[in-house]
């Protein structure tokens, strides 16, 4: 094979290689430092210099074409130099009707680039967001993953004159709303108006680890049953039962290998921001349910995945590790990584992939993670909320909890609702709770005025009219009983002033820039939707069109290996069944 490069010699400095081996040596193979070395590299240079690529791949022992492949696969990465400040507006559908498109026009004259370069002085480069995870703050912004809340022109001002002097923003280590409205039976946000929740003392003062020393005294066998008796279900989207999911895991005599666990905390999906508030805001609750865990899968390596935006909120998770290190509270220690803003990897199989250094391709099951997951070990991936239920679970007793709940959902859990709303933001509710009390709670329409429309769980999940919405009972199993998925939570609310045409643009775009790429059906599907919809957006739609964004869907759906895939196509069917009227307005001359 060719070793010839043309690009000019590179050599990393003695400080930097230093560095890079510091990754290369925090986990148990090499590789899986190569993400946040790359990271690091990207913020020395802006970039990642072509000709770095060798020495790298001596330091991780893969090949140059990995590296190249890394790169550019994920968006932290780029292969021209981008400023030293990478401003970011999130124009996913909650920022977009709190006006993100404004925004995204004021910040490209100001800096008088087109996206992705740097100014003339390398100072600024922007990029308009998929999803920043601020849903809560729209249109929300961030400067190099800083999260700095609602992109007002005084902030973005402030922000860039900031940067200017030397003296770039942080995120304030909460930006959340100081005491989130919580139900009667809050359990995981009972504590959410102490400010100083995130410290050991103040956890403490709320029975925090007493669950964890109880369950130090307990077989592992027993924790499950007491989680399995519980009811309590995955939070990140899928809803699978817990305690069933740890059973999968095979004893360690069966291959002698280790056991991991890993916490997703790769929080993406537009309109799903409660796992940003909670670990900013309880720490611990995930340190202790970890430990939990950990104990009753019998995991010898534990890892929090942080998705790479979350900056503030990886500091806060470490420094809750290290005091309860330092407090001898932890039987197995605890890694923070941090990803590279790529959506995909939020899929458990792909965020493992990101874990190993390699582009975030989905895996296709079987192996299940539980069986075959990080390294080849058994692995059990479970989303922030749903570890720190666990928690709560053996605080409360399994039976307790699940009574708080509807049969097969047990417990409460933290909704995130935006868009058209008065206030809004993350609340905990029981399972099973009216969609009327959580828009209640969030202060109602935005302006009294009427709903058009409610996306139940995220973007990826089917759209419901008001009339399915009333009543609706927030649990997966009603959820998937009027067609569509409860998933992490999140919940946008569309008033009557809303086109579902910009919205459905708004959802494809979303997919086709995140899609993986790996399926064609999901790959071109995605692509070819977004473009038939653009051109509706701009009255150029042609009268097959509805039909065409229909049959595109049934030709993804079910064809391809990941859930983003699937919602491709579900998403835009429900949009188009229940809402033709406004896509039937778009219809040009053509
Ligand atoms: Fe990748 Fe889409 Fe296939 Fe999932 S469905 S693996 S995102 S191409």
């Amino acid at each position: 094979m060719s070793t010839k490069t043309s690009a000019a010699p590179f050599s990393f400095t003695a400080e930097q290689r230093g560095a890079l081996d510091g990754w290369a040596k925090r986990y148990p193979t090499k590789v899986m430092g190569l993400i946040e070395a790359l990271r690091q590299v990207q913020d020395w240079y802006g970039e990642v210099p072509l000709a770095a690529d060798g020495p790298l791949a001596e330091l991780f022992g893969v090949t140059r074409h990995h590296i190249r492949e890394v790169v550019t696969f994920y968006p932290y990465f780029s292969h021209e130099k981008a400023g030293k400040y990478r401003v970011a507006v999130c124009r996913n559908l909650s920022c977009h009707l709190a006006g993100a498109g404004g925004v995204i026009e004021r910040l490209e004259k100001a800096l008088g680039v087109p996206e992705g370069r740097a100014t003339s002085d390398g100072l600024f480069s922007w990029e308009a967001a998929e999803c920043l995870g601020a849903c809560d703050h729209a249109p929300a912004f961030a400067v190099n993953d800083e999260l700095l809340g609602t992109a007002t022109p005084a902030a973005v001002d402030a922000a860039l004159s900031g940067c200017r002097s030397g003296k770039p923003p942080k995120a304030a280590p909460s930006i959340a709303p100081a005491a989130p409205k919580c139900g009667d039976k809050a359990l995981l946000t009972r504590g959410f108006a102490e400010p100083k929740l995130h410290t050991l003392e103040v956890y403490r003062k709320f029975g925090g680890y007493n669950a964890w020393e109880k369950a130090r005294k307990m077989a592992p066998a027993d924790i499950t049953a007491e989680v399995k008796k519980s009811n309590v279900r995955g939070l990140g989207g899928a809803g699978f039962p817990v305690g069933m999911k740890w059973e999968t895991v095979p004893p360690k005599s069966v291959r002698n290998v280790p056991h991991a666990l890993v916490v997703n905390a790769d929080e993406s999906e537009p309109g799903c921001f409660k796992d940003r508030v909670i670990l900013e805001r309880n720490p611990h609750a995930l340190i202790e349910g970890v430990q939990i865990a950990a104990r009753a899968v019998d995991a010898d390596h534990c890892y929090v995945f942080m998705r790479g935006e979350y900056a503030a909120q990886k500091r806060v998770v470490e420094a809750a590790v290290a005091e309860a290190k330092a407090a001898g509270l932890l039987d197995r220690d605890v890694l923070v990584m941090q990803g590279a803003n790529a959506y995909i990897s939020g899929c458990d199989t792909a965020l493992l992939e990101t874990m190993e250094g390699k582009k975030a391709w989905p895996r296709q099951p079987p192996p299940f993670p539980t069986v075959v997951g990080l390294n080849g070990w058994p692995t059990v991936v479970n989303n922030v909320e749903t570890l720190m239920m666990v928690a709560q679970v053996l605080a409360v007793g399994g039976d307790a909890f699940a009574a708080a709940g509807v049969p097969k959902s047990g417990g409460t859990r933290c909704f995130s609702i935006s868009g058209h709303v008065e206030r809004p933001g993350v609340y905990e509710f029981p399972l099973g709770t009216p969609f009327e009390d959580l828009l209640a709670a969030a202060g109602g329409v935005k302006g009294g005025r009427k709903i058009k429309a409610v996306i139940p769980g995220g973007t990826s999940t089917p759209v419901l009219t008001p009339e399915e919405a009333a009543g609706l009972k927030l649990d997966f199993d009603s959820l998937r009983g009027k067609g569509s998925f409860l998933g992490a939570g999140g919940v946008i609310v569309l008033d009557d002033t809303v086109d579902m045409v910009d919205v459905l643009f708004i959802i494809e775009r979303f997919l086709w820039v995140e899609s993986c790429g790996q399926c064609t059906p999901c790959r071109e599907g995605s692509g070819w939707a977004t473009r038939i919809l653009d051109r509706m957006r701009k009255g150029l739609g042609a009268a097959e069109d509805p039909d065409n964004l229909v049959r595109i869907g049934e030709n993804v759906t079910g064809k391809v290996i990941c859930a983003l895939g699937d919602t491709v196509g579900m998403v835009a069917m429900a949009m188009i069944k229940k809402y033709r009227a406004d896509f039937e307005k778009r219809l040009g001359k053509r």
